[in-house]
């Protein structure tokens, strides 16, 4: 078993790795930016290091400063997180240089899995179905106009690096597409330093269901059934639930069976995700993206599976086979996550960080929060705006859907705004009640539910 741990990231999920790493009685080196030094992590870790100024790339991102803390303290291993390094290849590729062990797959599988465009071409040929779309990437507005025209609009434009919901862009006509284009490349190299674009058939009112899979260097491939997080703004996930309630026994199977496919065509290892886009018929599906780490949402398979999913990541980091079987994933009851982000919905979701003056976390049975918040803490503007994820586990989506309200309600942050009041409405929106929401559904909605003056008691009954 790996002994000592280098935790390279902040925030709620370095206290999520922290925690694994405790229970199996493996130390803990925290490392923070200047920005951070009172963060609990750093205050909860065996020991912590400053790698440098508050700007991510100056610290959380550099990988010399992360590699020599890690070496000077002793660690044999460097847990990524999500975010930040855990989907750079060099990095992986660095630290097995350093003889440290990167917790994840190896470089040459991020690789693959990690050029969005390349990684279609290794899914078709797995036998995985993907979107419609260009073969490979498109280098001119002219090489972009005709693959469009050869898939048929409305398409999408996406960036081969992209992540967190950048880099993308909707085009529904030949006009508009050599601005889309000039933007969607801007944003990409402004956010992962790579502008490389490829696209893909827009495909209409489609759900957003995911897989998530475990691999061992033992040939061993599970997948833990399936999350739906449909519910997203602009690109990007607020809540996700699992299991997905559109899934039949035999597509979840189906499904399940072209993720271990996935992981299996990039000599997966680890704890990976891959993200489907469901057709609005309910049946078809479309290979999306493999994420290569760990995910914000993981949360909610633990709670349907009772699989502790980072602690898998440091047995298997540590050489070990699983210790589950397919035949042991058993999808039990109903979970939801709502991710509470330091924004302003009626604002155009601008994030707006601050300092916490009171804060109150609901509890009680069947009740999870992964947070970093305390009383009095700030929250940074430098990084991700989520403060908190509310995780809740009942028999039923129903009820499971009732725990989350009475979570809400009892959640209490004051000192900045967030998301919490939209997503109490969203709980009690008849089309998530009824399961209905596809990826347009918030941006479709999101007037009528950011009226809080509207009672919610009226979408009450009609459940
Ligand atoms: P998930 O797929 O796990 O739900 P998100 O797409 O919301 O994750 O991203 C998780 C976190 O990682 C967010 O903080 C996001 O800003 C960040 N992130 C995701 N992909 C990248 C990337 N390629 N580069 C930098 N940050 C990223
Ligand atoms: P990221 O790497 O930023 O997470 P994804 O490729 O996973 O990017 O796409 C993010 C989101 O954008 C998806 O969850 C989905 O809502 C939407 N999306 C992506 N591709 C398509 C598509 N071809 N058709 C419709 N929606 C899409
Ligand atoms: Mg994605």
């Amino acid at each position: 078993m790996l002994k000592r741990v280098l935790i390279a990231n902040r925030g709620e999920i370095a206290l999520r790795v922290l925690r694994a790493c405790r229970e199996l009685g493996i130390e803990t080196v925290a490392v923070y930016s200047q920005a951070d030094a009172e963060a609990l992590h750093v205050q909860l870790a065996t020991q912590s290091v400053c790698i440098g100024p508050a700007k991510a790339s100056e610290s959380y991102l550099n990988q010399t400063a992360l590699l020599t803390a890690a070496l000077a303290t002793g660690c044999d291993g460097i847990h990524p997180g999500y975010g930040f390094l855990s989907e750079n290849a060099d990095f992986a590729d660095a630290c097995a240089a350093a003889g440290l062990t990167f917790i994840g797959p190896s470089g040459d599988t991020i690789r693959k899995a990690g050029s969005k465009s390349a990684a279609r071409d290794l899914m078709r040929a797995a036998g995985v179905p993907v979107t419609p779309g260009s073969d490979g990437p498109v280098s001119s507005v002219e090489e972009a106009l005709a693959a469009a025209e050869s898939v048929g609009y409305p398409v999408l434009l996406k960036a081969s690096a992209g992540g967190g919901g950048r880099g993308i862009r909707r085009c529904d006509n030949a006009q508009i597409l050599p601005a889309a284009y000039a933007e969607a490349k801007a944003e990409a190299k402004a956010c992962f330093g790579d502008d490389e674009m490829y696209l893909e058939k827009l495909v209409l009112a489609p759900r957003h269901i995911e897989f998530q899979v475990l691999a061992d260097r033992h040939g061993n491939v599970i997948h833990l059934g399936d999350r739906d997080c449909s519910v997203q703004r602009r690109n990007q996930k607020l809540i996700e639930e699992a299991p997905a309630r559109c899934l039949t026994p035999a597509l979840r199977e189906e499904m399940g069976q072209a993720a271990v496919r996935a992981a299996r065509a990039v000599n997966y290892e680890g704890a990976g995700t891959v993200e489907f886009l469901l057709d609005a018929d309910g049946e078809h599906f479309y290979f999306m993206e493999m994420n290569t780490r760990i995910q914000v949402e993981h949360g909610v398979t633990e709670m349907i599976t009772g699989v502790d999913l980072v602690r898998q990541q440091l047995r298997i980091a540590s050489g070990l086979a699983l210790d589950v079987t397919q035949a042991d994933i058993h999808l039990e009851g109903h979970s939801i996550e709502c991710r509470i982000n330091a924004e302003d919905p009626t604002k155009n979701f601008q994030p707006c960080p601050g300092q916490v003056s009171f804060l109150h976390f609901p509890g009680g049975a069947g009740v999870r929060v992964d947070s970093c918040l305390y009383n009095g803490c700030t929250l940074s503007p430098y990084y991700d705006s989520m403060a908190a994820k509310l995780l809740v586990h009942a028999p039923t989506r129903l009820e499971a859907i009732r725990k989350m309200r009475r979570c809400l309600e009892e959640f209490t942050l004051e000192g900045f705004p967030t998301n919490a009041e939209l997503s109490y409405q969203i709980l009690y929106h008849p089309i998530f009640v009824r399961g209905g929401c596809t990826t347009a559904f918030l941006d479709e909605h999101l007037p009528e539910l950011l009226d809080f003056s509207r009672r919610v008691e009226e979408h009450e009954e009609g459940v």
